[in-house]
C-alpha cells in the first residue's frame, strides 16, 4: 500500500521539527509510511543506517504510545536521554528503576502521556506488564535487535521467543522488527519466530561507504597500531578489539604510555569498572577502548572514528558487525586490522580442537575461510565483504586495495619449494612433520636444533629459499593456507598438503600471490583529502577528525566541542549535538537562530535550548 499523504506529511514534519533533519535516509521514508499506515515491517539495515527513526517517527505520528522492545539497558537509557533532549516524551521500564519512578512512568503510560516507552524483553513474561500494556493505548510495537530471536545467532535471548504474544493480544497494532544482521537464514528465522511472515521486508544495502577498510600484514602490531592512531586518529574515539583479556590490558597500558587515552574492557573486570569505562567512553571525547568482542553491542555512540582489530575475527559476519560500530554518524571512519600467519594457524587449531560435531566444525571452517579470503584478496575489500552478504558491488575507491592496488607476483615456484620440503620430510625422514617456523628455516638454510638433529642439511630443498626473507615466507604460507593449498594440523600446528597441492607441485596450477608492502605500510590519507600525512603525528585534539574544515573552522569546531561538553552536563556529548552538526555549524557560522535552524541536526527543541549559547560561542570565536 502507498503511504497515505497525510501520514507522510506528518512523518516529514516530525523529521524536520523534532529531529532537525532535512531528508530521510535510504528506505526510512518507505518504512515509516508503511508502518504509519498500519503495516507490519521487517527492516534490515546496517549499523548506523538509521533504524531508530523507522520506529520513533511512527510511534509519534500514530495515536498512542510506541512500545519498543530493546535488549540492552545501556542502549535504552541512551536513546531515552537523546529523545528527551529532542522534546519527545520517552521513558523506559527495566530492572534499573526504583519502584517510585516505575509507578510514575506506569501512570504516565496509562494516562496516554508517553510518546514512546522502552521495555526490556523479559518484562513481557510478567502478567503485570501485559496488564499495564492493556490499560494504555499502543501506537506500534518495535522489536529492536530482532536477530536476538535467532537460536543460531550469537546474541540469542530466550525472552525474545515470548514476543509472539504481542501479535496474539494486539493483532491490530502494527509491528516493526529491526536488525543489522544480514544473512538470509537469520532473516527467515526472524520472520518465522516473530510471526512476521506477512510483514513487508525492507532490505537495505549493507554498504557503509564512509568506512575505509584496511588490512595490513602484522609486524610489531602494537607499534603499527600506535602509528596508525597518531597519524590518522589523534584525539579520536575508537575501539581496539583483541581476542584475549590479557592483551586488552597490555595494549591499553601500552597506548597510555604513549600518550593515547585508552582503557581496557573485558568480561573479567568487575561490573563497576566495566560500567565506569563504558560511561567514560560515551561521555568523554576521544577515548580509546581496548576490548574483547563483548564490548560494543548496543553502544550507540555515533562518533566512533575507528575500529581496529589486533586479531583476526572468526567470521566475516563478526568482522562486519564490529567494524560497523565505526562512523554511525556517516562521517569518515576507518576499519583497520593487522593480520598475520599466527592468526590463521591458531584459529585452525582452535577449530580442530573445538567441541561439537563435524558439521559444526565445518561451519567454523567455512567462516574462517571467508575471513581469510577477505584478508588476502587482491581486489576491492568492500566488494569482497558485500559479496559475502550476497550483494554485488564494483570497486569502491575507499579501501586499501582500491587506494593502493597490491602488486601481485607469481608464487608458483615458491609454493613448489615449500611443498617439496613437506613431501621430502614425509618420504625421506619417516613422516617427519614441522610447523611453519621450522619449514621456513629449512627453506632459508638456517640451522636450528631440529635441522641439526634430523640432519636436514642433506635434504635437497635445504636452503633453496634463501632469496626470500622469513616474513616473506610467512606471507607465502598464509596465502597458501587461505587458498586451500596447505593446511595446518594438530596441537603443534604442523603444515600438511591438501588434495589441491598436487596440481601446484605438478606445475598444472599457477599460484598468484599478493605482495605485502615491505615492513609496515605507511598510513595514508582518508577519503580524497590528498597525500596523507594525517595530522603529522601530533596529538592535537581531534585533528584527524575534521578533514573538510579549514584551520580556522577547525578551531571553531574545537570551541564548540568544549562548549558541548559543559552543555551535556555529564551526559554523552552527542545528545547535545553530533560532531557532524558542530562541524557544519563551524563552517556555516550562522549569525541568527533562523540560520542556525537550517543546519542539519538542529531541531526545534535544540534550537530553543542551545541556540543562543551556540551563537555566543560563534560570536566569541570570530
Ligand atoms: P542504527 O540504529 O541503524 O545503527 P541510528 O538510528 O542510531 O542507526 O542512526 C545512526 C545515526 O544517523 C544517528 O546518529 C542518527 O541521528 C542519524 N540519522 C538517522 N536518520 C537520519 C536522517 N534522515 N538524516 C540525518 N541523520 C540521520
Ligand atoms: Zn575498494
Amino acid at each position: 500500500m502507498a503511504p497515505s499523504s497525510d501520514g507522510s506529511r506528518r512523518a516529514a514534519y516530525i523529521l524536520h521539527e523534532t529531529f532537525g533533519y532535512d531528508t530521510f535516509r535510504g528506505q526510512q521514508e518507505e518504512v515509516i509510511g508503511h508502518v504509519i499506515d498500519g503495516g507490519d515491517a521487517l527492516v534490515l539495515m546496517p549499523t548506523g543506517g538509521g533504524k531508530s527513526l523507522c520506529y520513533q517517527i511512527p510511534a509519534m505520528a500514530r495515536p498512542g504510545t510506541g512500545v519498543v522492545i530493546s535488549p540492552l539497558i545501556a542502549l535504552m537509557q541512551n536513546q531515552v536521554e537523546a529523545l528527551k533532549q529532542l522534546g519527545v516524551h520517552a521513558e523506559f521500564l527495566n530492572s534499573s528503576l526504583d519502584p517510585g519512578t516505575r509507578q510514575v512512568i506506569e501512570a504516565q503510560f496509562r494516562n496516554k502521556e508517553l510518546d514512546i516507552l522502552y521495555l526490556a524483553p523479559e518484562r513481557l513474561r510478567s502478567r503485570q506488564t501485559l496488564d499495564l500494556l492493556a490499560s494504555g493505548n499502543i501506537s506500534v510495537f518495535a522489536i529492536d535487535e530482532a536477530h536476538c530471536v535467532s537460536q543460531w545467532g550469537h546474541d540469542f535471548r530466550p525472552d525474545y521467543l515470548e514476543l509472539q504474544v504481542l501479535h496474539e493480544r494486539w493483532p491490530d497494532v502494527p509491528r516493526i522488527a529491526l536488525t543489522a544482521t544480514a544473512t538470509q537464514a537469520t532473516r527467515e528465522e526472524i520472520a518465522t519466530r516473530l510471526n512476521l511472515k506477512d510483514a513487508k521486508q525492507f532490505v537495505s544495502s549493507f554498504d557503509r561507504p564512509n568506512i575505509q577498510y584496511r588490512i595490513i600484514p602484522k609486524s610489531g602490531a602494537n607499534k603499527q597500531l600506535l602509528s596508525f592512531l597518531k597519524a590518522e586518529h589523534a584525539g579520536d574515539a575508537g575501539i581496539v578489539y583483541c581476542l584475549s583479556r590479557n592483551s586488552t590490558e597490555k595494549i591499553a597500558a601500552f597506548l597510555r604510555d604513549n600518550g593515547v587515552d585508552a582503557l581496557p574492557y573485558h568480561a573479567g573486570l568487575d561490573a563497576a569498572t566495566r560500567a565506569e569505562h563504558q560511561r567514560r567512553f560515551l561521555t568523554e571525547d576521544g577515548l580509546v577502548i581496548v576490548a574483547t568482542i563483548a564490548f560494543g553491542m548496543g553502544i550507540d555512540k555515533p562518533d566512533v572514528r575507528f575500529v581496529a582489530h589486533m586479531d583476526m575475527p572468526r567470521s566475516v559476519e563478526g568482522y562486519y558487525q564490529e567494524t560497523g560500530r565505526a562512523g554511525r554518524d556517516g562521517q569518515p571512519a576507518t576499519a583497520w586490522m593487522a593480520y598475520g600467519l599466527a592468526d590463521v594457524t591458531q584459529q585452525r587449531v582452535l577449530i580442530d580442537s573445538s567441541e561439537g560435531n563435524a558439521a559444526h566444525r565445518r561451519q567454523l571452517q567455512a567462516h574462517l575461510d571467508g575471513m581469510l579470503a577477505l584478508c588476502e584478496t587482491v581486489s576491492c575489500r568492500r566488494s569482497e565483504l558485500l559479496a559475502y552478504f550476497s550483494e554485488e558491488a564494483t570497486a569502491c575507491g575507499n579501501c586499501d586495495t582500491c587506494l593502493q592496488p597490491p602488486r601481485t607476483w607469481d608464487g608458483t615456484v615458491a609454493a613448489q619449494k615449500l611443498m617439496s620440503v613437506i613431501v621430502r620430510l614425509e618420504n625421506e625422514r619417516n613422516g617427519l612433520h614441522f610447523g611453519a617456523g621450522k619449514i621456513i628455516n629449512i627453506l632459508r638454510g638456517r640451522p636450528d636444533e631440529g635441522t641439526e638433529r634430523h640432519r636436514l642439511r642433506d635434504l635437497k630443498p635445504y636452503g633453496v629459499g634463501a632469496d626470500l626473507r622469513a616474513v616473506e615466507w610467512q606471507a607465502v604460507v598464509r596465502q597458501l593456507l587461505a587458498q586451500g593449498l596447505l593446511r595446518v594440523q594438530g596441537e603443534y600446528q604442523i603444515l600438511a598438503l591438501t588434495p589441491a597441492s598436487a596440481e601446484v607441485l605438478q606445475g598444472k596450477r599457477q599460484v598468484t600471490m599478493r605482495q605485502d608492502a615491505a615492513g609496515a605500510r605507511a598510513s595514508r590519507s582518508r577519503g580524497s583529502s590528498g597525500a596523507g600525512s594525517g595530522s603529522g603525528g601530533a596529538s592535537g585534539p581531534a585533528s584527524g577528525d575534521a578533514p573538510d574544515l579549514s584551520p580556522e573552522d577547525t578551531a571553531v569546531f574545537e570551541q564548540l566541542r568544549t562548549w558541548r561538553k559543559d552543555a551535556a552536563e555529564g551526559k554523552p556529548p552527542y545528545v547535545v549535538f553530533h560532531d557532524a552538526t558542530l562541524r557544519e555549524i563551524a563552517s556555516a557560522r550562522p549569525a541568527t537562530l533562523d540560520q542556525l535552524s537550517a543546519v542539519n541536526g538542529v531541531g526545534a527543541a535544540k534550537l530553543d535550548k542551545y541556540g543562543e549559547q551556540v551563537l555566543e560561542v560563534l560570536a566569541a570565536a570570530s
